[in-house]
């Protein structure tokens, strides 16, 4: 996952919500995890989402409210997404595929990254996705919960579905990291200041002159391209240790070669 992934690209969408405390408290859900696109089909009300009761339970959230936008119809909705997951305890006959709310989590934003809009679509309140709400959707969503009673109040099943793309956001965030410095420097390793990497270029121009593939009054680009080169990827102490000791064989070993009599001399 990159950087560019933006939560707030995918909708949670919310089908034939009845009570508007359920919608302020799904836009709160939705701000504590940086998701933003909310929408609604179908509400019981039109202004369900300016009822005192939502706006309240939203607490900091109203913006998400003040947003949100209402269609018609499950497809309405779903008319610029690619990809939809559908919420639902239920498993139905050939439904769509089942995953938990991580896989649908990791999917979707693997799917965004490139540029698949993906929303995920919850049930009304006594009578949750019917069968074909559920075949709009690509997939089905199962939050694992007790069986002898599995129905989770629908905004607390939003701040599930949120917390999973938060934290799987955040594990792709992290992935980052570790392509980044920090994350290519071996354990232990210390990463070697520009000083030492300007040293070290200096040292192997030197070793291109003794062998004479570079004549030092005209190094054509291969100074600059050897720059470029050393700052494309962070080098550890080490490294510049080890190439430092090899242009100091070769500079040896092309000296010896050219002064023979200065090798025996140096003979011990
Ligand atoms: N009585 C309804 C459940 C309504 S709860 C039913 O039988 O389906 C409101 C919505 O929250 C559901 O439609 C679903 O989208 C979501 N939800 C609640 N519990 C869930 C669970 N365990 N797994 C997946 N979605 C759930």
């Amino acid at each position: 996952m990159t950087a560019a992934i933006s939560l707030e690209s995918i909708s949670i969408v919310l089908v034939k919500t009845s009570h508007p405390g359920n919608v302020g408290s799904v836009a709160r859900a939705m701000k504590t995890m940086g998701l933003s696109d909310l929408r609604l089909v179908e509400p019981k009300t039109t202004d369900i989402c300016s009822a005192d009761e939502a706006i309240s339970l939203a607490s900091g959230a109203t913006d998400v409210l003040e947003k949100a936008r209402i269609f018609n119809t499950l497809p309405d909705a779903l008319a610029d997404r690619s990809v939809a997951f559908a919420l639902s305890a239920r498993l139905r006959d050939l439904g769509p595929r089942l995953q938990s709310p991580q896989e649908a989590a990791q999917e979707a934003l693997k799917l965004t990254e490139s540029a698949v809009g993906a929303a995920f679509v919850f049930g009304a309140e006594r009578t949750g996705l019917s069968n074909d709400e559920l075949l709009v959707c690509n997939r089905q969503v199962t939050i694992a919960a007790n069986p002898a009673y599995s129905s989770l109040n629908l905004s607390q099943a939003v701040q599930i579905v949120a917390y999973a793309l938060r934290t799987e956001w955040a594990a792709g965030q992290f992935d980052l990291e570790e392509d980044s410095l920090a994350g290519t420097l071996a354990k232990g390793e210390k990463l070697a200041t520009v000083k030492a990497v300007a040293d070290l270029q200096a040292h192997w121009l030197q070793a291109m002159q003794a062998v004479d593939f570079i004549n030092p009054d005209k190094p054509k680009k291969v100074v600059q391209r050897l720059a470029r080169m050393l700052a494309k990827t962070p080098l550890e102490q080490e490294e510049v240790d080890m190439l430092r000791g090899f242009f100091s064989d070769v500079i040896r070993v092309v000296d010896d070669r050219l002064y023979p009599h200065e090798f025996e001399r140096k003979k011990p």
